[in-house]
């Protein structure tokens, strides 16, 4: 029988933030899938638990997914771990996720800390609905048409930022953002965990002299008003969203909104799009 992949989710920061399920299945499994084997070595000498570490990373992964598939198929149960947070998300993950579907193989999610969803829950602005972008790219086209995603979304944003990029970044967004709320959650559940509210002037003065990890949170933009989309042609109204990043049936969900017509109506114009 094969074994069991396990997307474990470890803390951010504050050590005491691994579960007792996260810890149990560390202690049962044959292999750990670590991004850093050294930094996982640590967390696992901290709660006393020694096993076999294999490094999974960006450079290694298309490599390692066929070697820890082989080991799955064989019946071997195998725990995959970032530096902090969940897997997968801005972290390896979703290369072996996707072929351990392909080859049938058990994939069980082990919850706990993800950075994002921490800056979101305390960050005052809307939690109803967000967008997640990760990391801004670097390649200036890219990096434009993300901003304008930002620039556009009624949603909440979250983006991941580098220590040594957030203030460029921020200059980026202050062309974009207007008066919006922003907030910075800082070193979460660190010595130094703190939130900044406030705008992006205020942001960008923050920004000038800290130090450590940063998630930025942006309040939706709530100037774009639903008459501007209805005013938009069908096919706009579903590139706006397209770029936004929604599947095909959460757009037509969201225009049928928009537009206060069943979700039937904007099915059937819609039912060529891929
Ligand atoms: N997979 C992780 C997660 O979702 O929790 C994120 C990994 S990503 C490579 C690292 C980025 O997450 C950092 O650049 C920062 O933006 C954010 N981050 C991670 N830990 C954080 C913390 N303790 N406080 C603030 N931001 C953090």
């Amino acid at each position: 029988m094969a074994g069991t992949l396990y997307i474990v989710a470890t803390p951010i920061g504050n050590l005491e933030d691994i579960t007792l399920r996260a810890l149990k299945i560390l202690k049962e499994v044959d292999i750990i899938a670590a991004e850093d084997t050294r930094h996982t070595l640590k967390l696992l000498n901290h709660f006393e638990i020694s096993k076999p570490l294999i490094s999974y990373h960006r450079h290694n992964e298309d490599q390692k997914t066929n070697i820890l598939i082989d080991k799955l198929k064989n019946g071997e149960n195998i725990a995959l771990v970032s530096d902090a947070g969940t897997p997968g998300i801005c972290d390896p993950g979703e290369v072996i996720i996707k072929m351990a579907i392909e080859e049938q193989i058990n994939i069980v999610p082990i919850p706990g800390a993800c950075a994002m969803i921490n800056a979101l829950i305390c960050s005052g602005i809307d939690t109803k609905e967000f967008i997640f972008l990760g990391f801004l790219p670097l390649n200036k086209k890219i990096r434009k048409e993300k901003l304008k995603t930002i620039s556009n979304s009624k949603e909440t944003v979250i983006l991941y930022e580098a220590p040594h990029k957030i203030e460029e970044t921020l200059k980026d967004l202050k062309e974009i953002i207007e008066d919006r709320k922003i907030v910075i959650a800082r070193e979460l559940t660190k010595i130094h965990e703190e939130f900044f509210r406030g705008d992006i002037e205020e942001a960008i003065k923050y920004a000038e002299n800290i130090k450590g990890e940063n998630i930025i949170v942006i309040e939706g933009n709530n100037k774009l008003k639903d008459n501007e989309l209805i005013d938009m042609t069908l096919e706009e109204h579903y590139i706006y969203y397209k770029k936004q990043g929604y599947s095909k049936k959460e757009i037509i969900k969201k225009v049928a909104k928009d537009r206060k017509v069943p979700k039937n109506e904007i099915y059937m114009k819609y039912i060529q799009k891929e």
